[in-house]
């Protein structure tokens, strides 16, 4: 029997696992350690939304006081998880707290790379957090120069949200194009086009070197490969996140890009996984994956609670996600290997409305819609008829910014 959950991360996913479990007819006892100070917040309006001023930050909390109150779980909010013993299932905490119980959650997400040897300067920013967010937002004045490091999903929505505010700004990174990595170069020659239309200017296919600025003032350029400096005002710095698993370190748990877990997301006895932190064994795969993706911090969380309720259902998800620049939605299901095949399915690529089949060996893998919503949900029944067939090699993590220096398979 099941007496306590404990939860370490009180964000998307571990939210949802909580909800989940009350929803399953949990009533036992619930502990949710978080590291911030905020109760739970949902990051994919901080690069938008929340980065424009469109929405003011609490406009991103994912439930309403008396919604949590609901969920009759202790929330301990500011307390940052220092260690765990995966065979007694204890958490210890900065302050000194230790909780044990049944069945502990990682739910610890990632954290923002930083530029690697940076000097200390001010005006360089990352955003993972809402702190960050609103750091940055105070930056982004009309007329400033902003130079954004990193031509990922996160790279590419920051430029898209400081341009719509009037900044000039100049995206960088190795690949060819906005989101290459992601999304192939098909697509990411369309979303260059896009970029370019509105003002961004693109330096691509060149990688970034170092900062410039004089240690403890403010940054002044950012450095390519051939040692041009592009001058800025602001930086930032997307180059894709790395798993908060440190306080795992002594836990004996197996760590390997995330906490690797078997096909249930169970990491040890007693011991599970979900959301950005974790790396499981997708069964439809074959093979370990570890998303970082809002749907998939969701959906996992429900698969877990199942699991700790005697759910005997292995998590082998079509992976989804989706990231809004200017007026354009993109969204994906499946996986966009690089050397996949494209085929334009409906619409049209010049009109920036389409959705695109994604085969490799002739098998599809993916689909990616353009401003075609229910277009792309239907193609998406393709993707799964296709999970279904034997397994094919496909990525380990989608969708992620890309690095500065080398394109790594993960990150
Ligand atoms: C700016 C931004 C925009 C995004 N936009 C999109 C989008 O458009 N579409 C999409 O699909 N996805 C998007 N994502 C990704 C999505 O937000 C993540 O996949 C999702 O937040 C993962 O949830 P999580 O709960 O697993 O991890 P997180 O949200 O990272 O939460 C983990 C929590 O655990 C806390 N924690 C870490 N270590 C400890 C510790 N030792 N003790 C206690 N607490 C700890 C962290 O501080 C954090 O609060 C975006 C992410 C960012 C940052």
């Amino acid at each position: 029997m099941t007496a306590r959950v404990l939860v370490v991360g009180a964000s998307a996913s571990g939210l949802s696992t909580v909800e989940a479990l009350r929803r399953k007819g949990y009533a036992g006892g619930i502990t949710v350690l978080g590291d911030e100070p905020h109760a739970p917040y949902d990051r994919p309006p901080l690069s938008k939304q929340v980065l424009s001023g469109a929405w003011e930050p609490e406009r991103a909390a994912l439930r309403a006081e008396e919604q949590l109150t609901s969920l009759d779980a202790e929330f301990l909010l500011g307390e940052t998880a220092v260690a765990l013993d995966a065979e007694k299932r204890t958490v210890r905490t900065a302050s000194g707290r230790e909780v044990t119980a049944d069945a502990v959650v990682i739910a610890t997400g990632v954290r923002a790379r930083r530029f690697p040897g940076a000097p200390d300067l001010t005006g360089v920013h990352v955003l993972r957090s809402l702190e960050d967010a609103l750091a940055l937002r105070g930056e982004l004045v009309a007329g400033r120069r902003l130079v954004v490091v990193g031509e990922g999903v996160l790279g590419s929505e920051i430029a898209a949200t400081a341009r719509t505010l009037g900044l000039e700004v100049t995206l960088a990174g190795p690949l060819a194009a906005p989101m290459a990595l992601q999304v192939g170069p098909v697509v990411s020659g369309v979303l260059a086009g896009l970029h370019t239309e509105r003002g961004v200017t693109l330096r691509l296919g060149e990688g970034v070197v170092g900062l410039t600025g004089e240690e403890g003032g403010r940054v002044s350029g950012v450095r390519l490969a051939s040692d041009e400096v592009l001058p800025a005002d602001v930086v930032v710095v997307a180059i894709g996140a790395v798993p908060a698993t440190e306080w795992l370190a002594d836990s004996g748990l197996a760590l390997d890009n995330g906490v690797v877990c078997d096909a249930w997301c169970r990491a040890a006895e007693g011991v599970y996984a979900v959301g950005d932190v974790a790396r499981w064994h997708h069964e439809g795969l074959g093979r370990s994956v570890r998303l970082e993706n809002r749907t998939n911090a969701t959906e996992q969380a429900m698969a877990v609670a199942g699991v700790i309720l005697g759910e005997d259902r292995p998590y082998a998800p079509v992976p989804y996600f989706w990231t809004d620049q200017y007026d354009a939605k993109l969204q994906v299901h499946g996986f966009l290997p690089a050397d996949a095949e494209v085929d334009v399915v409906e619409g049209d690529l010049a009109a920036r409305r389409f959705v695109a089949r994604y085969r490799v060996g002739g098998r599809v893998t993916g689909v990616l819609g353009w401003n075609m919503p229910k277009q792309t949900r239907l193609r998406r029944q393709e993707v799964v008829d296709a999970l279904q067939e034997p397994a094919v090699p496909t990525p380990t993590t989608v969708p992620v910014p890309t690095p500065v220096i080398t394109p790594a398979p993960t990150h």
